[in-house]
């Protein structure tokens, strides 16, 4: 079954695209936490941070270079933001297509919350 990011990336599923090259597919979250909330996906399949392989070192490399540029256009690069990727049930991960948040536009707290 492909996942809802395979579709967006194959345009069967509406997104807002932000950029887009041969290796990755930047769209708006849906729900946005943050005001600048932009997903990073590797147009390949890969399911978790777990299913990365040697190979991919440069291709995640790459997500996090979109990353900062997306970051410098969107105007949040001198305030700062995040990037999170989550992995599988205690890291919160929703849909198992690895990708990886971009957040800003706000002072976004404490990273997680302490115990
Ligand atoms: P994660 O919890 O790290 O797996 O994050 C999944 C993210 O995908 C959530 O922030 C969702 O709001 C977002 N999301 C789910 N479906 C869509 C969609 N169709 N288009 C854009 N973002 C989506």
């Amino acid at each position: 079954m492909p996942t809802l990011f395979e579709k967006i990336i194959a345009g069967q599923l509406p997104a807002t695209v932000v950029f887009r090259d041969a290796r990755v597919t930047a769209f708006l979250d849906i729900k946005p936490a943050a005001p600048v909330h932009i997903l990073i996906v590797p147009n390949k399949a890969i399911a978790t941070v777990n299913d990365i392989a040697d190979e991919d070192e440069a291709l995640i490399g790459h997500m996090v270079l979109v990353a900062r540029d997306l970051a410098a256009q969107h105007q949040i690069a001198a305030d700062g933001y995040r990037l999170i990727i989550n992995c599988n049930a205690h890291g919160g991960q929703e849909v198992y297509h690895l990708h990886m948040h971009l957040l800003g536009g706000r002072p976004l707290g404490p990273m997680v919350t302490r115990i």
